[in-house]
């Protein structure tokens, strides 16, 4: 089985369409938990912890990734954050939770439409692995 690493340096790093597309086109099934007319927010498919919401921005405009990031897209990673916020509260993350963002094969990152996670429902460790 292709380590995380392995699997992120195989994953297309296009300008391209992506799963998410798909998610926000309703062409493949999601839970959404959160949706407003720019972002979209959807229990991962393969949860980490107890909740694990994934939280994207509904029009990608070059966001590859967080590395991508321009001014002109201040707007939108604020919101993405505040929302991330909003999520927690809605799915009762009062004693606390993680956000991350995978950047790159580095980072872990597989799929190259900007996402955050929002990771919470148990103890967190640090560092990371
Ligand atoms: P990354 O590894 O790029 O930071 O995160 C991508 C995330 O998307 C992974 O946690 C993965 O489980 C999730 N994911 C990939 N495909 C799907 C899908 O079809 N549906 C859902 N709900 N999550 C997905």
């Amino acid at each position: 089985m292709a380590s995380e690493k392995e699997a992120a340096i195989a994953a297309v790093r296009s300008d391209g369409p992506t799963i998410f597309d798909k998610i926000i086109n309703r062409q493949i099934p999601s839970t959404v938990v959160f949706e407003d007319d720019k972002v979209l927010a959807f229990r991962d498919i393969a949860p980490q912890a107890p909740t694990h919401i994934v939280i994207i921005p509904k029009v990608k405009d070059g966001l590859t990734g967080l590395n991508k990031a321009e001014e002109r897209h201040c707007e939108i990673l604020g919101h993405l954050l505040y929302v991330t916020k909003l999520i927690a509260k809605q799915e009762g993350l009062d004693d606390g939770f993680r956000v991350v963002i995978n950047d790159g094969p580095n980072g872990c990152q597989s799929v190259f439409h900007l996402h955050l996670h929002l990771i919470g429902g148990r103890q967190m460790n640090w560092p990371p692995g």
